[in-house]
């Protein structure tokens, strides 16, 4: 079965052709600056030099027309026609309340994600776009939306409401929904696989550490907290977002600065995090080095954030009345053994306890135990495939 994993974001498209039988990736490539002009496909066959051309792409409609004549081209393609396209998984950042799983496409869903746009701004319309793309192009192939929040529809409602008066739940929709779910999810699917365990027997912490990040708590394979809240905002400090803070800040700033909610946003989501500490960027590598150097401000942002994971896995480790295995994934989870090291360390009380050697000295691109010998928890990097378990959810879903 081939499955044809869709990411739209508002001016790219990335895509993944899977053989679900082989687990193999068939080609993949991203569609960049749709819509304004100047467009850049890029697309990937493995074994075969990368392939790159710069047509116009007004739309979604238009990117993934030409990401269908790169699949079937005679040089490039790796399909015969686009019928040969089994099934489509859409990565979909929000299913708002509705949509507690992966589930068909359909006009219903259509319809409703219309409506929870006002809370997914960013990443609605153009879920809903390539949505409606596929639709057109592909009319008789079944596709399946994956919901980074649906991995959270099982936390109790005490996780999920804040402390503000109820009617902004009831009536606004304003509660903790959770992301990243899709990659939370796999990691811990494949930590349990790793170890030769039952998930179902497993207490796992997951930490998602990239230019985004969060933490899961899961408990027999479901997600009972995370820290991304409302909006991927909340939790642990970013690369540019400020991640969770006293809420009172933010109007007393707007009212010092005269800023406008739309600049205060800017404030929290592009210019906080790693990059707003440090004043150096946005990226860890960066950071590290210049702590490395002695600066000051980038030594106290890698410590807030270290700070920050480690009071996470603290909670969580309360919150499920233990822990079997503390899991890193993502850029700077996968590839940092730098914030790795700084959040395992003085953990022992939690019985926490990382193999410096190891740490230091792991593979990269495949789960890698880095657990010391007297460690009670297991300590491992994962590298995370969400597409992958995108694919696997809409195989299951069409099956
Ligand atoms: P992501 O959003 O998952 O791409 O992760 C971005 C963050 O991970 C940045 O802070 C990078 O410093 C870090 N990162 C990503 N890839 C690597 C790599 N290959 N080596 C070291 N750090 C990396």
């Amino acid at each position: 079965m081939k499955i044809l994993v869709i990411n739209s974001g508002s001016s790219s498209l990335k895509y993944q052709l899977f053989d679900i039988e082989s687990g193999d990736v068939l080609a993949k490539g991203t569609c960049e600056r749709i819509g304004l002009g100047d467009g850049i496909v890029t697309h990937k066959v493995p074994g075969r030099d990368n392939y790159r051309i710069e047509p116009n792409m007004p739309s979604h409609d238009s990117a993934l027309e030409i990401v269908f004549e790169l699949l079937t081209d005679k040089t490039h393609g790796v399909i015969e026609s686009i019928e040969c396209i089994d099934a489509v998984g859409h990565r979909v950042a929000h299913g708002g309340e509705k949509y507690k799983k992966s589930s068909r496409v359909d006009s219903e869903m259509i319809d409703y994600l219309e409506t929870i746009v006002p809370i997914n701004p960013l990443h609605g319309p153009p879920a809903i776009k390539g949505m409606r793309a596929c639709t057109r192009l592909l009319p008789n192939t079944p596709q399946v939306a994956v919901f980074d929040t649906s991995f959270y529809s099982d936390i109790e409602e005490y996780g999920y409401v804040y402390a503000l008066p109820y009617e902004y739940y009831t009536e606004d929709k304003i509660r903790r929904y959770g992301f990243h779910g899709t990659s939370h999810r796999y990691v811990s699917q494949k930590t349990a696989e790793f170890l030769g365990k039952d998930i179902k027997s497993m207490k796992i912490i997951t930490c998602h550490l990239g230019n985004g990040s969060s933490i899961s708590a899961v408990d027999g394979g479901k997600a009972v907290d995370t820290s991304m809240g409302f909006t991927p905002q909340e939790g642990i400090p970013m690369g540019t977002r400020s991640g969770s803070i006293d809420p009172t800040v933010i109007p007393y700033i707007m009212k010092k600065h005269g800023l406008t909610p739309d600049e205060m946003s800017d404030v929290l989501n592009k210019k906080s995090g790693l990059l707003g500490i440090s004043g150096v960027s946005s990226d860890f590598r960066d950071c590290l080095a210049a702590a490395k150097d002695g600066n000051k401000r980038a030594i106290l942002a890698l410590n807030i954030l270290a700070t920050a994971i480690k009071k996470h896995v603290g909670a969580y480790t309360a919150e499920m009345n233990g822990l079997d295995a503390l899991v890193f994934t993502a850029g700077m989870g996968e590839n940092q053994s730098e914030i790795r090291r700084m959040v395992c360390e003085n953990m022992s009380y939690l019985g926490i306890k990382i193999d410096n050697d190891k740490n230091e000295n792991f593979t990269r691109g495949v789960p890698f135990d880095i657990t010391a010998a007297d460690s009670k928890v297991k300590v491992l990097i994962i590298p995370t495939d969400e597409e992958y378990m995108i694919a696997l959810d809409t195989e299951s879903i069409v099956r």
